[in-house]
């Protein structure tokens, strides 16, 4: 993805779906396969206790519920939620900084977080990711062996009432093969830069006009 260079502000993309459904995978392979000056993972902030394996600053930023609250407000964040009792949020700074070099951005948040940035900021392009069938993801949260089959049940129940909002999604990428999961989601990024509304598209017509003149 680096044909485009030109482009002016970066995109920002956001990325939800269900656990399991692999789109923590799909946003580390995007990641891979792109120069970190054109596309960039945001670190969320979260009152959450870290779990084993995960870092500071990498996985999340951690942090108390008042510190938390404190940078609400301040305004601190570009959106925030409170997700099984703790709070999650997604610092603002870091994220227009970026957009304003030029950096593409990748939101990896659930969907009550994606609704609320696509009305803070129009331009977000929101993708949902699904698993190819229901037993599918069950058989891939039961792999895990991190939860109760109860536990289990109770995600997939929830998981089917969140997928009725996916109308007000831009784009749903169905994750069977990996592979091709992962290239259609750079398809998706790759298209909303070609997009006639960019600003390097009129930058150019303009251009042109004056070279006419
Ligand atoms: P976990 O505790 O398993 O890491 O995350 C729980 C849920 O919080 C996941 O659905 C994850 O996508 C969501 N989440 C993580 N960061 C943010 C954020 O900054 N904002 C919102 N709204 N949700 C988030």
């Amino acid at each position: 993805m680096s044909s485009d260079r030109q482009r002016h502000t970066g995109r920002l993309f956001v990325i939800s779906g269900p656990s399991g459904a692999g789109k923590g995978t799909i946003c580390k392979r995007i990641l891979e396969d792109s120069d970190p000056s054109e596309i960039t993972l945001s670190v969320s902030m979260t009152t959450r206790v870290p779990r084993e394996g995960e870092t500071e600053g990498v996985s999340y930023f951690f942090t108390d519920k008042e510190n938390f609250r404190e940078k609400i407000e301040e305004g601190g964040f570009l959106e925030y939620a409170q997700v099984y009792g703790n709070y999650y949020g997604t610092p603002k700074e870091y994220v227009m900084e970026k957009l304003e070099a030029g950096t593409d951005v990748i939101l990896e948040i659930d969907i009550q977080g994606a609704l609320n940035v696509k009305k803070a900021y129009s331009d977000a392009v929101l993708i949902f990711v699904l698993p190819p069938s229901m037993e599918v993801l069950r058989k891939r949260l039961t792999d895990r062996h991190t939860e109760t089959e109860e536990a289990i049940n109770m995600r997939l129940s929830e998981t089917l009432k969140e997928m009725s909002v996916m109308d007000q999604y831009d784009y749903c990428i169905i994750n069977d093969v990996l592979d091709d999961a992962v290239r259609a989601a750079e398809a998706v990024m790759k298209a909303e830069h070609s997009r006639a509304t960019e600003d390097v598209c009129r930058r150019l017509v303009e251009r042109y006009k004056e070279e006419l003149d």
